[in-house]
């Protein structure tokens, strides 16, 4: 798989080279390299200067060796090939050694990104993607469900990053836009590298991993690490205490019942018998969770839940944040003051039905501009619904629906508030 993911990563590059004017800007980077997409954010400095910190603090967290750079990590060297074949042939072999390719867009010349160094393995460099806007990140992959991700460009056939990113062969990407939360983004993504490594060189997988697991190690990290508490532990407890179990999380809940989860076993039994049961996890999650879940609940048992924390926990379960981001060109700031108080713990179970009532009013007929920015988002209610396998006929439908009333504002945007009752509140946000 891991080979295939190289092969057809390589072919891409080759493919994508030709005709685009490049949109960004590369900062060499000694775990890698971090791409401005568009423009160089005006805190380039210090988001540069964060993620560095962060490397070492999220390796650290988790008592594991920090990567180590190349020697030579600050002046990647630059190839050109003669022809395609040679320079596919090049690839295909810098690949296989663990660098990463950078083909730069118009011409034929390659820089390469050396290896690194992690716990005596070879290991591939990591790319960080920077977007100014989570807008624009979204508008890249035709994909308006996420705020951040690791490794995302291979997981499906996005429609728009292949020709506005740099070409490259790495299988370690992340991608973060731009917002109040980088600091704690960068952190919590910086964790799914760090759990993939550890899971492949244990011979395991990192995709085979539940969520819960994965997502709940990074959530369980970038809180410790940035003191942002969010609210997991009432969460979660919400979820015990109504006698849930750990084998069926509800997709929207895999953060903040995973964060519980981890930050259990790590409490029972240290961090580095939690990483030994990684593989284990990945082999039979169901089997593991029956065992656990008793003493997980016995540990949420005490937590106070108050109205606010019901309120969120129903809010998160709805995925009212991500329906309020597909209909954010037209939505109301009555809903963003619903939005603010729920989701800062002061909600009521009134304010959840206040906002699908307030978004279902049809808004006055947009500008062509909004109305774009509307087109744009309409395929992530069948990404969405394709995630969790559920859905996909009635996704299929709104898409259908959306396509033929783009001109008819009325039923458009009816439609549009059905795909996110029925699709997006239904079956959640599970990225
Ligand atoms: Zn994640």
């Amino acid at each position: 798989m891991r080979r295939y993911l190289v092969i057809s990563a390589l072919i891409f590059a080759l493919v994508s080279v030709a005709g685009v004017c490049a949109n960004y800007t590369i900062t060499v980077w000694p775990y890698g390299a971090i791409v401005w997409v568009q423009t160089p954010s005006a805190d380039a400095h210090s988001i540069t200067d964060y993620a560095t910190k962060a490397v070492k603090n999220v390796f650290s967290f988790w008592d594991e060796p920090v990567p180590i750079p190349a020697k030579n990590w600050a002046r990647p060297e630059k190839v050109s090939f003669p022809t395609a074949m040679a320079r596919f042939n090049a690839l295909l072999d810098a690949g296989s050694r663990h660098y990463a390719v950078v083909t730069s867009v118009n011409t034929s010349v390659s820089s390469l990104y050396p290896p690194l160094t992690w716990n005596t393995n070879v290991i591939y460099p990591l790319f960080l993607y920077f977007y100014p806007t989570a807008e624009a990140m979204d508008y890249d992959f035709a994909d308006y469900s996420f705020w951040g991700s690791y490794g995302r460009r291979y997981s499906y056939t996005p429609r728009r990053i292949d020709t506005t990113l740099p070409s490259t062969p790495t299988p370690k990407e992340i991608f973060i836009a731009h917002n109040t939360d980088w600091h704690y983004i960068i952190d919590h993504e910086l964790t799914h590298w760090v759990t993939d490594l550890i899971c492949t060189h244990a011979g395991s997988k990192f995709e085979a991993l539940p969520l819960v697991i994965t997502e709940g190690m990074a959530g369980y990290t970038a809180h410790s690490l940035t003191g942002d508490e969010n609210g997991w532990k009432q969460i979660a407890a919400v979820w015990a205490q109504s006698d849930g179990k750990l084998d069926d999380v509800p997709p929207p809940l895999d953060y903040d019942v995973g964060t519980s989860v981890v930050a259990y076993l790590v409490q029972q039994e240290g961090k580095q018998k939690f990483l030994d049961s990684l593989p284990k996890f990945a082999a039979d999650w169901p089997k593991e969770a029956v065992a656990i879940t008793p003493g997980w609940r016995a540990w949420l048992h005490e937590v106070k839940v108050a109205d606010g924390d019901r309120t969120l926990y129903e809010a998160r379960l709805e995925s009212l944040s991500l329906c309020a981001w597909l209909l954010d060109p037209v939505l109301p700031q009555e809903a963003r003051t619903v939005i603010d108080h729920i989701y800062t713990g002061h909600g009521t179970m009134a304010n959840i039905t206040q906002f699908w009532k307030i978004i279902s009013v049809v808004p006055p007929q947009p500008s062509d501009d909004v109305l774009t920015r509307m087109f744009h988002r309409e395929d992530t209610f069948v990404i969405v619904a394709n995630r969790d396998h559920t859905h996909q006929a009635l996704a299929a439908q709104v898409k259908n629906n959306l396509g033929k009333y783009w001109q008819d504002w009325d039923n458009y945007y009816t439609w549009f508030v059905i795909g996110l009752r029925k699709v997006i509140a239904a079956c959640g946000n599970p990225t």
